[in-house]
């Protein structure tokens, strides 16, 4: 009578699944979601079948892919249409321009979906802690990256008359940046998506020296091998380093060695030694060896430790010389050097957004969870049922955009095991009609924009392309993504 009554349950009605975020965690946990029921939800008592839902504030689906990397890395073309094949599928569907907080609440999801999963990754700056960050002309990076991937309500006009500027940061946004601003316009253009707007800017960057600042040694940075071959090939741009800088003692050597991508990093980095030295006995030329209107310097062991300014306005940045060790752990030597700098962007890490009703682990800086499973508060460990956590809202914000996919696989895991748990087969969502999400935001004077939508958008910016014998480009403004989704405006 039990099994009778539980196979109807299963056979009547599907598992509802609500996912807040479209960036590339919230995708992939939908792709896998559904592959692992289909694998283990008969042996599980559950089923097999689920609608997904997934909720994203953005007109547009994909996030960091689309909103975060930077327009000239090749290969994200292909993980965006990697991740858009995963959503062309009919359980999953697309809720995009609806903000979980906002839109919907954490109560009219837990009505309507069994379980709620966030995948709200992150969009803002770690604030920078150092005297004169107030300055004008100190810019935090995220901003910076919002105005030239023309997040939809990002700023359209970057002040870019600066001609010496400083970047801080160890890892690969601050690689980004530094290269966005070393870049010539035309390179960019006929490669990227970039939009009008971010072309005729950089087009009208005055910066002509770049500084970049790591705080530790050239075997602690935390470049990818990727991001420093793209700095190797900047046209007209000098490549300067400090050689005390690669005077490596042997147990950092070693130890560099372990660790294959610390070792493949630090031997690149050795590589762009040369090229700078190179560059310099030819007179200051480029990779090229055309003559080269740009400088860009790459310094290591050097901790900002203030930024110096005349009427508000940053001038300068003063850098403290440090020493790290095999270790790891640095010194202060308590020798400063100040860099003149008109501009001055940090970039030291993004901070993962808090999600309404959630509790958020301020140490962490990550929604409050235990392996993906949300905590009703970060320190007393008590494990809210139906709601998870997963990718940069999970994990904090580190690790490229396959880590997504790991983190996917171990929360679908417990959202399975934690579903086989439950009775009535996990069908824990009292509201069980799938129009009924449709009516709520409807009610609300919400429109939201479906996969049909997306790609009417993805369409225009194609043909748009097109037209300058380019792939793709970006529409920037939120209300022409939205006249296109809904088909009102061309
Ligand atoms: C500047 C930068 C450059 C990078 N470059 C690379 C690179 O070249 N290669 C690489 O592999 N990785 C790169 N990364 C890392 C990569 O972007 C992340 O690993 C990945 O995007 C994390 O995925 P996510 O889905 O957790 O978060 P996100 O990509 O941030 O996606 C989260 C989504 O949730 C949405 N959202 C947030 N709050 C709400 C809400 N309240 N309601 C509804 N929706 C909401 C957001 O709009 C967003 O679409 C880069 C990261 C940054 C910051």
């Amino acid at each position: 009578m039990v099994c009778d009554t539980l196979g109807a349950v299963i056979e009547h009605s599907e598992l509802r699944i609500a996912v807040v975020g479209a960036g590339p965690a919230g995708v992939y946990s939908s792709d896998i979601f559904l592959r692992e029921l289909k694998n283990k939800g008969e042996e599980l008592g559950i089923g097999t079948s689920a609608r997904i839902d997934v909720f994203e504030k953005l007109p547009v689906p994909f996030g960091l892919v689309r909103y975060g990397v930077a327009p000239d890395h090749p290969g994200i073309k292909f993980i965006a249409e990697a991740l858009e094949k995963t959503l062309d599928n009919p359980d999953i569907h697309l809720y995009c321009d609806v903000e979980f907080g906002t839109d919907v609440m954490l109560d009219d999801l837990l009505r309507r979906y069994d379980m709620v999963l966030f995948a709200t990754g992150a969009v803002e700056d770690r604030p920078l802690d150092l005297p004169g960050v107030g300055l004008d002309g100190v810019y935090g990076a995220a901003r910076f990256v919002e105005w030239y991937d023309g997040y939809p309500d990002g700023p359209r006009d970057w002040p870019l008359a600066a001609r010496q500027v400083a970047v801080i940061g160890g890892g690969n946004v601050a690689m980004d940046v530094s290269r966005e601003l070393m870049r010539h316009a035309d390179d960019l253009h006929a490669h990227t998506d970039i939009p009008d707007n971010v072309y005729e800017g950089i087009r009208r960057n005055a910066a002509r020296e770049l500084h970049l600042f790591v705080r530790r040694g050239v075997a602690q940075a935390k470049f990818s091998v990727q991001e420093l071959r793209e700095l190797e090939k900047l046209s007209g741009v000098q490549l300067v380093v400090d050689e005390e800088d690669f005077e490596l003692d042997a147990e950092t050597i070693e130890k560099a060695g372990h660790d294959k991508l610390t070792r493949q990093m630090v031997e690149e980095l050795f590589v762009i030694r040369d090229m700078a030295r190179d560059m310099a006995d030819d007179g200051g030329v480029d990779y090229n060896g055309d003559p080269a209107d740009r400088a860009y310097h790459l310094h290591f062991n050097a901790s900002p430790t203030e930024l110096l300014g005349t009427a508000g306005a940053v001038n300068a940045v003063r850098v403290e010389r440090t020493d790290t060790g095999a270790d790891g752990v640095m010194h202060r030597t308590g020798v400063f050097t100040d860099y003149p700098a008109q501009a001055v962007y940090h970039a030291i890490g993004y901070k993962p957004a808090r999600a309404a009703g959630i509790a958020y682990d301020n140490r962490r800086t990550v929604l409050a969870n235990d392996e993906g499973r949300i905590l009703s508060d970060a320190q007393d460990g008590v494990v809210v049922p139906r709601l998870y956590a997963t990718g940069w809202a999970k994990r904090g914000p580190i690790g490229l955009i396959g880590s997504t996919k790991s983190d996917a696989l171990l929360i679908v895991g417990h959202m399975l095991d934690d579903l086989a748990g439950e009775a009535a087969a996990g069908r824990l969502a009292p509201d069980r009609d799938p129009a009924s999400i449709d009516r709520l935001l409807a009610q609300r004077g919400v429109r939201p924009i479906d996969f049909a939508g997306w790609k009417r958008i993805d369409g225009f910016e194609r043909a748009q392309g097109a037209e300058e014998g380019r792939e793709h480009k970006k529409v920037v403004e939120p209300e022409r993504l939205r006249g296109l989704a809904h088909g009102e405006s061309r």
